[in-house]
């Protein structure tokens, strides 16, 4: 068993920190809420005071963290991790950053000799609860093999995308692409509404028919019709509104980048940014059906 350390228990880094240490792997935590470190410890891990603290003979750290300017501090400004690290460690941080900000880091971290990969995951908390994430992963194709034994046991599947960035850029297509099938299944779900459907019904038929996707059979967004999701919650914890702008303002300086038309992508970001300014940022983002039934 491995020793790791992990920094960033939130909605995603706490059950992903859970399932190594239910796995067995001796696990140091760090993250800026005391609460959050309590329940890691609770599950079994011990806790840092500082970033810097989990490194400690660490094989692994893995991070889980908001956005690139965090991870950059977290590496290589701020908290300088990179700078206290043995060349022996393998970074993985699964955080959804720029991939420009993946290659700064992966960068830095050669030059010390250190081993990166980007890992950002596709599923939302219940696949990080139940250890069945996708991770895509960018780098070295030996690194993401050292890593794959400790990415399966928070995950179904770890993809090798490319070299470093690379499994940005795959995870900020798949978000955009769930952007726009996330507002697509709340229109359909609730044009059928207004026309006096079960949105049950509609999800019955729909699920069975070429309108079927993620959003619509595992994430449905519209309360009642599935157990298990946000929608049923009055949209708390999940994927936050906030989290899926960023991942769309990313998406679409990747397109500027590499000169794709993604109109849809576009526009999705416009709806998610007037959600969020309109007090949802820190709800889920299938609650975008409630501007929907405005
Ligand atoms: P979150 O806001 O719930 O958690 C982030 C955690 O990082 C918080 O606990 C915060 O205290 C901690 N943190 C922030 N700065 C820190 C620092 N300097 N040192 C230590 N800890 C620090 O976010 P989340 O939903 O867990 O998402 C994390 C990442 O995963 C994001 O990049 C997000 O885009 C991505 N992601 C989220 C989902 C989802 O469904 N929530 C799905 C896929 C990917």
């Amino acid at each position: 068993m491995a020793k790791i350390g992990f920094i960033g228990l939130g909605n995603m880094g706490g059950p992903m920190a859970s399932n190594l240490i239910k796995a067995g792997h001796d696990v140091t935590v760090f993250d800026l809420s005391e609460e959050l470190m309590d329940a890691a410890v609770a599950d079994g891990a011990s806790k840092a005071d500082t970033a810097a603290g989990v490194l400690n003979g660490a094989e692994f750290v893995v991070s889980m963290l908001p956005n690139g300017n965090i991870v950059k501090d977290l590496y290589i400004h701020k908290d300088a991790l990179l700078d206290q690290m043995d060349s022996s460690t393998l970074v993985i941080d699964s955080s959804t950053i720029a991939s420009e900000d993946a290659v700064e880091v992966h960068q830095a971290a050669a030059a010390k000799g250190i081993a990166m990969i980007d890992a950002p995951v596709s599923g939302g908390v219940g696949a990080a609860k139940a250890g069945k994430l996708a991770f895509i992963c960018g780098g070295v194709a030996g690194d993401v093999e050292k890593a794959r034994p400790v990415l399966e046991q928070m995950g179904k599947a770890a993809f090798h995308a490319g070299e470093s960035g690379a499994g940005q850029i795959a995870k900020i297509c798949n978000n955009m692409l769930l952007a726009v099938h996330m507002i697509g299944t709340a229109e359909a779900l609730q044009m059928g509404v207004n026309a006096g459907l079960d949105p049950k019904v509609m999800t019955e038929i729909m699920t069975a028919s070429s309108g079927r996707n993620w959003s619509l059979d595992t994430y449905n967004p519209y309360p009642g019709v599935q157990d298990g999701v946000p929608a049923g919650n009055d949209y708390q914890g999940g994927f936050l509104v906030k989290l899926m702008s960023k991942d769309l303002g990313l998406a679409e300086a990747a397109a500027d980048k590499f000169s794709a038309r993604t109109p849809m992508g576009d526009l999705a970001r416009e709806l998610y940014r007037q959600h969020g300014e309109a007090g949802f940022e820190d709800r889920d983002f299938s609650s975008i059906l409630k501007m929907l039934q405005q």
